[in-house]
């Protein structure tokens, strides 16, 4: 009798750690007991004995492979009454005919998870029989199911191990993404503010005005929608900065310029869409207004001229007292100029009539 036992690692408690669902029955250690056909039923019984976790063993017919028989199966069979007596003494292949059953063979490149399941998808009565794994041709062994069924939980943990740690990998990654993003943004947005406003005052500096002006001169020029502008200069400011100093000057540009964007904002209501105050340069403010009629222009000079001059900024070197404005408005309703520059010289031609009429005033160019 040709009796051989051969494990690959520490079978049968352990299979090999590192499987994956690629990992194949070859990995797993195998059985290696192959008796003749013509051995007898009692001589695998001592086999049986003296090797307690062996499940089963090949059958083999002048050295090529017949079958298996389960060691279940073989018990079953030999515990009946009068098992023993009938098949003890008889070659195994007669009790093998009698007991014979299904027979799951694979091959020794079969994935693992694919041969749990072939095994599990057996009938009842047939779970629990070995599987016949093929590993070369004419190559046999026997490989328990509990194996493959521990295998494949080792693999399931694995698994499950593998894709909770690539979530939380891209959770955090994504996460971090976000976070950098966000950072991005608030940085892009505070360089557009910086880049687009005047340091002193907050509101927009000259540079967004033209681009402002720009984008806007287009976009009406398609609709054929008028535009208006103003221009706001401080009275006497020099006299201001020489009578209190230029700090002094500086709070007071602020101070306007604030008032400024609230009273436009105030006043322009539905009247005016988007509307935009830019510090033109020194002591002057431009206001452009898109889809404001000149009358309209008009009373929204007045009301920044009335608020300023509410805010009540002791001048005492100014003609009433106290920090006035000049205003000149000119729109593309009441003249068609063709360009922008021409509607800021409009605006730069009222203003100057304001300033020669006696300053704190709203002058329109009429366009003459
Ligand atoms: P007018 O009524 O004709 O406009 O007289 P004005 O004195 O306001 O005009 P002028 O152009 O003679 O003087 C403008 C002054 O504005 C001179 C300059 O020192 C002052 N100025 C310009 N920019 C600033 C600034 O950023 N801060 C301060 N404090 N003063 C400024
Ligand atoms: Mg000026
Ligand atoms: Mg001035």
């Amino acid at each position: 009798m040709s009796v051989e036992f051969i494990t690959r690692s520490n079978f049968p408690e352990k299979p090999p750690k590192n499987l994956t669902l690629e990992s194949t029955l070859k990995q797993l250690a195998v059985f290696n007991f192959q008796v003749e056909s013509s051995y007898l039923a009692k001589d695998v019984a001592r086999l049986f004995q003296a090797h307690p976790l062996l499940p089963g063993v090949i059958l083999t017919q002048n050295g090529d492979f017949l079958g298996m028989i389960s060691r279940r199966r073989f018990m079953e069979r030999m515990s009946r009454p009068y098992g023993v007596d009938i098949f003890a003494c008889r070659p195994i292949i007669a009790l093998y005919q009698i007991a014979q059953t299904d027979i799951l063979i694979l091959p020794g490149v079969a994935l693992i998870v694919m041969a749990a399941q072939r095994a599990v998808q057996r009938p009842p009565e047939q779970l629990y029989e070995p599987i016949v794994v093929q590993l070369e041709p004419q190559v046999y062994r026997l490989l328990d199911v509990h194996q493959v069924l521990v295998a494949l939980s080792q693999i399931h943990q694995q698994a499950t191990w593998y894709i909770s740690e690539l979530y939380y990998n891209l959770s955090v990654t994504q996460s971090e993404l976000e976070a950098a993003n966000c950072q991005l943004q608030s940085a892009n947005s505070e360089l557009y503010r910086l880049a687009n406003s005047d340091g002193l005052t907050q509101v927009a500096n000259r540079r967004c005005f033209n681009e402002y002006l720009e984008k806007k001169w287009q976009e009406l020029a398609e609709n054929a929608a008028e535009l208006s502008l103003i221009l706001c200069d401080i009275d006497f400011f020099k006299k201001y900065n020489d009578t209190y100093g230029h700090q002094a000057g500086d709070a007071c540009l602020q101070r306007v310029a604030k008032t400024i964007v609230e009273a436009v904002n105030c006043s322009a209501g539905d009247a005016s869409r988007e509307p935009l105050v830019a510090r033109y340069g020194g002591e002057e403010f431009v206001i452009v207004l898109p889809h404001t009629k000149p009358e309209t222009a008009v009373y929204i000079a007045e009301q920044v001229r009335v608020w300023v001059k509410k805010l009540a900024v002791e001048h005492l070197q100014s003609e009433v007292g106290c920090v006035t404005l000049s205003l000149g408005v000119a729109s593309t309703f009441s003249r068609s100029h063709t360009a922008q520059k021409d509607l800021i010289a409009a605006a730069d031609r009222a203003l100057y009539q304001a300033k020669d009429q006696g300053r704190d005033r709203v002058t329109l160019d009429l366009g003459f």
